[in-house]
């Protein structure tokens, strides 16, 4: 009984997201790049679209990362696991010395780890919010598929690579896709990840490696994340203590 009513006062926090696409997306890219950058959106085995969900952590970490260095926090340099923490590797001491802090430190762990990572996670340490692949809602055989030409730039000499054709599989224009899936915040996940994750979705308006031609921009739609007084408080470095 007592352990039952410890996971009824902490449960897991789930966020229902949808990710609305304004624009046509690139959906993946053939040819000479083939970073994941360009491909933010995949299919699944039954062929529907999908934004995996790598790469909306990735980006939701970073958007966190800005906005928690902007805040005064002390934030650890991702994605090399050498520079993040709990090792963070190159800092000077008095760099280091901003990471020694109370509320840096973790349940059975003596090193410290930065508010970005008790969110998600470093070599050291799991994550604590678990994110889902967004998935189209929409029937792919109603998604007729729609390629656009490109040709790679050579930079110094500014003219095109004819070798370097290439073709992007997008979605159609204008179709408003909806991409939905969920955001799972873990009982021991951080009281400043709320507030935090928030800010930083609405700061995501496009996805993918191609927002200057056009391709990717969205809007969210957030339900399930109520956000109070406190928890904006808790985001000042020293408020939440
Ligand atoms: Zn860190």
């Amino acid at each position: 009984v007592i352990y039952l009513q410890e996971l009824l006062s902490n449960p897991v926090e789930t966020i229902s997201l949808t990710a609305v696409i304004d624009t046509a997306l690139c959906v993946g890219a053939g040819g000479s790049s083939g970073s994941l950058a360009d491909k933010p959106i995949v299919r699944t085995a039954d062929n529907r679209l999908l934004i995996p969900a790598s790469q909306l952590k990735g980006r939701l970490r970073h958007e966190c990362e800005k906005l928690a260095r902007g805040l005064g926090w002390a934030v650890c340099q991702s994605p090399n696991p050498q520079n993040m923490c709990p090792q963070r590797a190159g800092l000077s001491r008095e760099e280091e010395s901003q990471f020694q802090r109370n509320d840096y430190e973790v349940l059975g762990d003596d090193r410290r780890h930065c508010l970005i990572c008790q969110i998600f996670g470093n070599p050291a340490l799991p994550s604590r919010v678990i994110f889902d692949d967004l998935i189209c809602e929409e029937d792919p055989e109603n998604l007729p598929e729609v390629l656009r030409p490109g040709v790679t730039i050579n930079r110094s000499r500014g003219t095109a690579e004819d070798q370097k054709l290439y073709f992007l599989e997008t979605s159609p224009a204008n179709a408003k896709l909806r991409f939905t899936g969920e955001i799972h915040l873990q009982p021991d996940c951080p009281h400043h990840a709320k507030a935090l994750t928030l800010a930083a979705l609405h700061h995501i308006k496009a996805l993918g490696g191609s927002k200057s031609a056009g391709l990717g921009w969205l809007r969210w739609e957030i339900e399930g994340l109520s956000v109070d007084e406190g928890d904006w408080q808790a985001l000042l470095p020293g408020g939440g203590e």
